[in-house]
């Protein structure tokens, strides 16, 4: 079923919704898999699969288009593939031998014993709780950074053998898909996620009933069930109010992700904090500490508040919340305001009735100042921010810039002669899970030189960057260049020539076969469409852009992709003005928009890229993470010096854009930018071309090589998630 964006509340009426009993079916499909590859049946149900090398192969490889069909889906694969396939297979010693060898890699993996890390144990684990979760792409519950972020953290945790569990929830709809019309404006679609195989099982208890929890909302009992995803080792519980017993409206409660008015938004952030942690007590889970990966969940807080009143009646709400903070720990993710959810008074009135309030022991009055930035402005309205600030432990940033921003941003919230730097906001910066995101062809390329310990050797810098040191430049090169043709051809499929007879944007041709070329500089551009993120920078000055990619000898093509909000037009008329520059140029050739921007196509971009582009208006990126993706694959980063890119760039492995000078961040907007696109243009003009052409008698740009390899020597160790998770347990869990 598919709903388009406008007509989602009349649908909310209007659908027949399924019912439990049908997904049954769906959930337990049998299938005679031959006994040989019983184990691919075990695999499909843990994400594992996704980030360890030969996984994905040992799924494509049973039939590469039906792989592609769904949508890499191992479910969705099995339950279509046909048996002459899977017996073909079966028949093939080759194939077999590799699932044997995954299977027993696999089985050491799980059985591992936790050994636990200080407080943090298998009885009293980590509880991580976050409103999106990008694992893999067939399992479509995250939008962009925050929810890719949480996958990465999830994996890293997992291969670290923490103790940590992981609480969100199931969006049936998930978030939109992304067409763009003839006319270049975005569509939005969405898919029920239950039509297709997802890798979730229910949570059942001892009687083998589905575990449910209950909240009063609506003035209703409002129930939500729970299913389980396994990653690696991690058990990740997603709460769903799609149940028979819920009034219909109630069930599209968790219906879409950032879908709904902020209504829809404060009950589905009541279900994940108040309901994450009524499941836990159900599941038996007493966590250690609790982290709220962003405000979304800050309602968890009032829920411990309540037990611990209701366990020891003697208490105030203040001496309650004392013991909250002592388990609660805080990340900040953005300090752009449509990042940190507020709701007026009303709202936050109808949500906690008078007998959630009297067992906090508190007025409205009260509960109200709780979410104020100042609690005695009666005019404010309730943040989300403010509520985790003032009820945990520890809040942090994710870049050192951003914890410094955050520190001035939220300075208000404390007594007036407290200055900025003694705000208690410090910072760990994001990284990205190494595995899931570097390509085989640089695996091989590391197994072969660093040998098959290699992911160890990435916890030490210095082992790291010594090993980096010792690559040949030619075998990096053709590493890069091989995962660059793919990503050529993966553009090409991409791009179809839709039959309207004439070509009006840049994602429609004639002739794919003739789309970039593989000796071109590929600059990639791919982030979500909002104000200052600034997709029009780069179109500051049209004429100055298409003499780059037009230069005879040295020409450029970029590749584009990203979602706009569904409600922020704005941000959809900037797509639409890049998708529909109609030139006599090569402009037609060398630029492409790829739709529907999710984990597949960022894996094919950042590996294949030469350069990744972000021109974030400084100093509102409060990390960013897909430039740490490109530098462990050889790419260049090209960036504006905000978030993560402060701490990395060293002057030789990468580019940076404008100066890093606050004054710079108080310019007016229109000034700030153009001295940007100038920046821009000629970084690009006078560094990133010359040197990315110049090369030595056997055609290798070696000068080029030679900063692809200080990128891969001082960005992969330092930007992994295994050093966030390894800063995050000793800085701020313990
Ligand atoms: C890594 C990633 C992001 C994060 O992008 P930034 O702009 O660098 O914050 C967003 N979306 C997807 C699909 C990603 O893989």
């Amino acid at each position: 079923m598919e709903i388009s964006g406008e007509a989602i509340t009349d649908m909310q009426q209007a659908v027949s919704l399924q019912t439990e009993e049908r997904y049954k079916e769906d959930f337990y499909f049998s299938k005679t898999i031959p006994q040989n590859l019983r184990f691919l049946e075990d695999l499909s149900w843990n994400f594992y699969w996704s980030w360890n090398k030969g996984g994905s192969e040992l799924f494509r490889d049973l039939d590469s288009q039906l792989w592609e069909k769904c949508e890499q889906n191992p479910r969705r694969m099995l339950k279509e593939i046909s048996e002459l396939r899977l017996w073909q297979k079966a028949n093939e010693s080759e194939y077999v031998a590799r699932l044997d060898q995954f299977e027993a890699n696999f089985n050491k993996y799980i059985r591992k014993k936790i050994e636990g890390f200080g407080t943090i144990t298998a009885e009293k684990p980590a509880a991580y709780f976050c409103a999106e979760y990008g694992v893999h792409n067939s399992l479509p519950i995250y939008s962009g950074g925050l929810g890719i972020l949480a996958g990465d953290h999830l994996k890293s945790a997992s291969d670290m053998n923490v103790p940590l569990v992981a609480v969100g929830l199931m969006y049936r709809f998930g978030y939109f898909r992304q067409k763009i019309r003839h006319d270049g404006y975005q569509q939005e679609k969405y898919v029920d996620s239950f039509d297709n195989e997802l890798a979730l099982t229910p949570v059942l208890d001892e009687n083998g009933e589905r575990v449910k929890i209950m909240i009063h909302m609506r003035r209703r009992e409002v129930y939500a069930q729970a299913w389980l995803a396994r990653i690696g080792r991690i058990s990740l519980y997603l709460l769903d109010t799609n149940i028979d017993q819920n009034d219909e409206i109630d069930r599209f409660i968790t219906g879409h992700l950032y879908g709904g008015d902020s209504e829809t938004r404060v009950v589905q952030e009541k279900i994940l904090g108040i309901g994450g942690v009524r499941l836990l007590r159900k599941l038996n889970i007493d966590p250690s500490v609790y982290h709220l990966n962003e405000g979304h969940s800050a309602f968890l807080t009032l829920e411990l508040a309540r037990e611990t009143l209701e366990s020891d009646k003697s208490l105030s709400f203040a001496e309650a919340a004392s013991h909250v903070r002592e388990k609660c720990v805080f990340t900040t993710h953005t300090p752009v305001a449509a990042g940190n959810d507020s709701f007026s008074p009303k709202l936050i009135e109808d949500c906690f009735d008078e007998k959630f309030l009297s067992a906090l022991k508190l007025e409205k009055e009260e509960l109200f100042a709780l979410g104020r930035s100042k609690p005695q402005d009666t005019e404010e309205w309730f943040g989300m921010t403010p509520l985790a600030i003032r009820l945990t432990r520890s809040a942090n940033g994710v870049s050192k810039k951003h914890g410094e921003v955050s520190r001035n941003l939220w300075l208000k919230m404390f007594e007036k002669d407290i200055k900025a730097e003694e705000v208690p906001i410090t910072h760990i910066t994001n990284g990205v899970h190494p595995l899931t995101w570097i390509a085989p062809a640089f695996k091989t390329l590391y197994e072969k030189h660093i040998g098959s310990r290699w992911t160890e050797l990435l916890r030490d810098q210095g082992a790291w960057s010594k090993a980096i040191e010792r690559l040949p430049d030619s075998e990096v090169w053709e590493s890069h260049q091989l995962l660059k043709q793919l990503l050529i051809s993966f553009i090409r499929e991409r791009t179809f020539a839709k039959n309207t007879g004439k070509q009006d944007t840049i994602n429609e041709r004639e002739n794919t076969a003739r789309l970039f070329d593989k000796d071109v500089l590929t600059i990639g551009f791919a982030r979500r469409v909002a104000a200052y993120k600034r997709w029009n920078l780069l179109m500051a000055d049209l004429v100055r852009l298409l003499k780059l990619v037009d230069d005879a000898d040295r020409p450029v093509q970029f590749v584009f992709a990203g979602k706009a909000h569904p409600q922020d037009k704005k941000a959809k008329r900037i797509l639409q003005n890049l998708v529909s520059i109609n030139h006599e140029s090569n402009w037609q050739k060398r630029a492409v928009f790829i739709e529907d921007y999710d984990q597949e196509v960022a894996r094919y971009l950042v590996q294949g890229v030469d350069v990744w582009m972000n021109v974030p208006r400084r100093p509102l990126e409060a990390s960013g993470t897909s430039g740490q993706k490109v530098a462990m694959n050889g790419g260049l980063n090209f960036s504006v010096l905000d978030g993560w890119w402060i701490e990395g760039f060293n002057g030789e492995n990468g580019f940076s854009i404008g100066e890093l000078s606050a004054s710079e961040e108080k310019l007016d907007e229109a000034i700030h930018d153009a001295n940007d696109a100038e920046s821009l243009y000629s970084v690009l003009e006078n560094e990133i071309v010359p040197a990315y052409y110049e090369t030595n008698e056997n055609g290798l740009p070696i000068g080029w090589i030679k900063k692809m390899k200080n990128s891969l020597a001082t960005l992969t160790p330092q930007f992994s998630s295994d050093r966030m998770v390894q800063d995050y347990i000793d800085q701020i869990y313990l």
